[in-house]
C-alpha cells in the first residue's frame, strides 16, 4: 500500500519517493481490479490527464489522484447523476469544484456511482446498478454518495467528492468506516452540481481521516458569483488549527437519541467515543433538540417539493432522455421522463407535485417549512452554550442489499442526519468502532460556519484512536 491517508501519500510526491505517473497507475490498476465486485465507478477515465501546473504557495493536493461523484459537471467525461435519464449527458462546463480541485493539480480518475439524483440511502437506486460495501459486500455501503464511499474505503483513490441533501455524506462514511464532512450551507458552490433539493444540497469531501478530509475542503471552499446561495465571506484555514487542545471545548450530548439505539455494539462505540473526547479534555453538556423527531416529515414533504421542480427541466427537450415512441409533444414529454426516470425519483417528483398543490401547500409544504425553523432554533438555543454537538449517524451498521424494500423505512435510516441538515450546519461522520463486524460512525455538528471546529474535535480523536485506519480485508494490500 503505497499509503492508508491523503496526507502520507502527498507526502511521498512531494519528497520524490513516488512520482505523480506511478501514483496514477497504482490507483488506476486497483481500480482495474476491485471495480468489477464494488461497482463503485460508473466512468473510469482511460487516460487521465496530467495536473495542471504546480500552485502557488505549493498545494498537498498536487499530483494526487480521486474521483467525482457523478453529479459534479465535467466536460470532458458524462455526468450521469445514477440515471437513464442523463446516461449520455455531457455537460458544456465544469462545475466550480471540479475546476477549483483541478487547479490544486487534481488528477480525476473517474465519476463515481450514486443513488439516482441523489435520492436515497442505500445506492441501489442506481440505474448503474447497486454497490458493495467494501467490509461486507452483500451489504450497501449507504447512499446517495455511496460509490465515493465505497472507493476510499477500498482505498481505489486516497479521497473523493460528494454531496449531502440529508445525509449522504455522513451515512456512507459511516456505513464505510471513513471520515465524511458536509460543510455549512453555502460554504462550497453549488454550480455544476445537479440538483435535488437546492435548499439542502452542498457538496462535501469523503477521505480517510478528518485532516485528509480538511486539506480537500479548504480547496474546495470559498464565494462563487455563479451561486447566488454561495456565502461571500472569506474563508477561514479549517487546517491551521486541527493541532490545538480541545481542552474546554463544550460537546453537547443529546442523551433521548443515544438511549434510543436499539444496536447494543453502537451504543457502546457511541459511549466509548464521548468517554474519549473527554479525556481529550472535552466538556459534555446534555442538550434537547425538541423539534428534531420532526425532521424526516418534514424534509421528506421539502426535498421532493423542491425536487419536483427541479427535475422538471428532464423533458426529453431541454434535457434528458428522449423517448423515440412519441406521437404529439405532450407525449413525448410523458414517455421521456417514464423511461428515463426510475421509480423513486418517480415517487418524490409525485409527492413534491402533490405537497406544492393548490389546497396542499399550506397544509404540507408550509408546515414543514415552519418545522424547519423551529429545528434551526433548536439548534440555535443549544448551541448558545455548547460548541460543538456530538451524535450518531444512523441507528443501524450498513444494512443487506435488499433488506429495505419499504420507502419509509429506508427514509427513517437518515432520521439522525437530516436535522442538521434542515438547519444548513456543518456535520461530520468518523468511525468509532464497529457493530456485527461492520463500522460504526460518529457525527460531529458545529455551528453555522465552523467547520473548523468539527475537524479539530475529529482530528485529536484520529491522534489517540486507529478506527480511521482500518482498511476492510482484501483491500489492505
Ligand atoms: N437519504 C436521503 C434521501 O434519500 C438523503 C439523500 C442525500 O443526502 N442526497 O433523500
Amino acid at each position: 500500500m503505497i499509503g492508508s491517508s491523503l496526507l502520507q501519500i502527498a507526502e511521498k510526491v512531494r519528497s520524490g519517493s513516488v512520482s505523480v505517473a506511478e501514483l496514477t497507475a497504482y490507483y488506476q490498476q486497483r481500480i482495474q481490479q476491485h471495480n468489477p465486485t464494488l461497482n463503485a465507478f460508473i466512468h473510469v477515465k482511460e487516460s487521465p490527464e496530467s495536473p495542471l501546473a504546480e500552485a502557488t504557495p505549493p498545494s498537498p493536493l498536487h499530483g494526487i489522484p480521486m474521483a467525482h461523484k457523478d453529479l459534479f459537471c465535467t466536460r470532458d467525461m458524462i455526468t450521469s447523476c445514477g440515471s437513464a435519464m442523463l446516461k449520455s449527458y455531457v455537460s458544456p462546463y465544469d462545475a466550480t469544484v471540479v475546476s477549483r480541485l483541478q487547479e490544486q493539480g487534481a488528477v480525476c480518475l473517474g465519476k463515481t456511482n450514486m443513488d439516482e439524483f441523489a435520492m436515497g440511502s442505500s445506492n441501489e437506486n442506481s440505474y448503474f446498478g447497486a454497490v458493495a460495501n467494501p467490509w461486507n459486500h452483500e451489504h450497501v455501503p449507504g447512499g446517495s454518495s455511496g460509490g465515493s464511499a465505497a472507493a476510499v474505503a477500498a482505498r481505489l483513490v486516497p479521497y473523493a467528492t460528494a454531496t449531502d441533501t440529508g445525509g449522504s455524506i455522513r451515512q456512507p462514511a459511516a456505513f464505510c468506516g471513513i471520515t465524511g464532512i458536509k460543510p455549512s450551507y453555502g460554504r462550497v458552490s453549488r454550480y455544476g452540481m445537479v440538483a435535488f433539493a437546492s435548499s439542502l444540497d452542498q457538496a462535501g469531501v469523503l477521505a480517510p481521516s478528518a485532516e485528509d478530509c480538511a486539506l480537500v475542503l479548504q480547496a474546495m471552499m470559498g464565494h462563487d458569483p455563479q451561486d447566488s446561495t454561495s456565502i461571500n465571506e472569506s474563508v477561514p484555514s479549517v487546517t491551521e488549527k486541527l493541532d490545538h487542545s480541545v481542552r474546554g471545548m463544550k460537546v453537547g450530548v443529546v442523551r433521548e437519541w443515544i438511549e434510543q439505539l436499539q444496536d447494543a455494539e453502537i451504543k457502546a462505540a457511541t459511549e466509548e467515543s464521548l468517554r474519549q473526547l473527554v479525556d481529550l479534555g472535552a466538556e459534555l453538556v446534555d442538550v434537547s433538540l425538541p423539534h428534531a423527531h420532526l425532521a424526516v416529515s418534514a424534509y421528506y414533504i421539502l426535498a421532493p417539493a423542491e425536487c419536483s421542480s427541479n427535475l422538471s427541466r428532464f423533458d426529453g427537450v431541454r434535457f434528458g432522455h428522449q423517448s423515440d415512441q412519441a406521437e404529439d409533444l405532450q407525449a413525448l414529454y410523458a414517455n421521456s421522463r417514464s423511461e428515463g426516470f426510475g421509480q423513486e425519483v418517480k415517487r418524490r417528483i409525485l409527492t413534491g407535485t402533490w405537497a406544492l398543490s393548490a389546497g396542499y401547500y399550506d397544509a404540507y409544504y408550509v408546515k414543514a417549512q415552519r418545522i424547519r425553523r423551529l429545528i434551526a432554533e433548536d439548534f440555535k438555543k443549544a448551541f448558545s452554550h455548547i460548541d460543538v454537538l456530538a451524535c450518531p449517524v444512523s441507528p443501524e451498521v450498513a444494512f443487506a442489499k435488499g433488506a429495505k424494500s419499504d420507502p419509509v423505512s429506508m427514509y427513517q435510516s437518515d432520521v439522525f442526519t437530516i436535522p442538521a441538515s434542515l438547519a444548513g450546519l456543518p456535520c461530520l461522520s468518523m468511525p468509532i468502532g464497529f457493530s456485527q463486524g461492520l463500522p460504526v460512525g460518529l457525527q460531529l455538528i458545529g455551528r453555522y460556519l465552523d467547520e473548523a471546529s468539527i475537524l479539530k474535535l475529529a482530528h485529536q480523536y484520529q491522534q489517540v484512536t486507529e478506527w480511521h485506519q482500518c482498511i476492510p480485508e482484501g483491500y489492505d494490500d
